[in-house]
């Protein structure tokens, strides 16, 4: 099965370098206010696509359990460490593209700063999409093409790509920022509506940032937020898309940890339990169970 490539964090120190000392309080903290303005209050199983070290992770406390996924073990082991052991997390190393879950098992996924690093987003979107629930929340962050700094760099002709135009532009190998329109495009295809969009750094600018308190920054981003409902030019975007409600008739159970789970390379469900590993009783592929973290990157034994 081919898959498009993955942007890869394994043994990366992302969360120190970029995060904790890189002068990334004022975009954390509007990410903060954005997740508390779009998550539904409550809920059962949340997914965090891109969960990287965790950052985000304690925001969605309303949420019964939360699955972390990322495609690098190390960035997961940096959240166990951050998060501690606990029942509400399970975390699980995969492929954006090869979901390794059952259909319609979320109430709610999250997908922040994720998408800047998808080669083929749509084709990300619609496994997000099988996996949520009837009328789940999915709530995406995306990079903007279309934000003031580009606008003004091409109109003086220092940037050759158009903002403008529908299509990705990838500035830096597997680094892409997306057209708004294009984004919400995929998403109605997917039968998602679009609830809310937030626009968010409206004062990402390096001496801005030097010269005014962040809280003060924070507060003004806060009151511009909104203004996303009618325009997007900030470099973040965040999008609230809601899945159509599908009534089956039945009230769903409650699944054990093992039902959540289907082989990512044949989609058979459920996997079989053999305590280091899990199972494909169809395709006999084994996925490692090590250390609290399920890994369905490349089945045990792969060369
Ligand atoms: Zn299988």
């Amino acid at each position: 099965m081919t898959t498009p490539p993955v942007c890869n964090y394994e043994g990366s120190d992302y969360q120190t370098s970029f995060w904790d000392k890189g002068g990334r309080q004022y975009e954390d903290r509007t990410e903060a206010i954005a997740l508390k303005r779009l998550l539904p209050k409550s809920g059962r199983l949340m997914l965090e696509l891109g969960a990287g070290a965790g950052r985000n992770t304690p925001r969605y406390f309303g949420f019964d359990r939360t699955i972390l996924l990322d495609y690098s073990r190390t960035q997961l082991e940096q959240a166990q460490q951050r998060l501690g052991s606990s029942e509400k997390y399970i975390y699980v190393a995969a492929d954006v593209y090869r979901l390794p879950f059952v259909d319609g098992l979320f109430d709610a996924a999250t997908m922040i700063r994720v998408l800047h690093h998808m080669a083929d987003a749509p084709k990300a979107l619609r496994q997000v999409k099988n996996v949520l629930g009837s009328g789940g929340t999915f709530i995406l962050e995306f990079a903007n093409k279309l934000n003031l700094k580009a606008i003004l760099r091409y109109l003086l002709r220092r940037q050759k790509w158009s903002p403008f135009t529908l299509e990705p532009v990838e500035f830096v190998e597997l680094n892409f920022d997306f057209h708004p329109k294009a984004v919400q495009n995929w998403l109605k295809e997917l039968g998602f509506s679009i609830e809310r969009i937030l626009t968010l750094s409206h004062f990402r600018v390096g001496f801005l940032k030097r010269i005014i308190p962040t809280g003060i920054l924070v507060f003004f981003d806060s009151l511009f937020q909104w203004t996303g409902a009618w325009w997007q030019l900030t470099p973040s975007v965040f999008v609230k898309a809601v899945g159509a409600k599908q009534d089956d008739g039945s009230e769903k159970r409650a699944l054990s940890v093992l039902e959540f789970f289907k082989c990512p390379d044949c989609g058979h469900s459920p996997l079989v339990d053999k305590s280091d590993h899990l199972e494909c009783s169809s395709c006999k592929k084994k996925w490692e169970f090590k250390d609290g973290i399920y890994d369905f990157r490349e089945p045990i034994g792969h060369a």
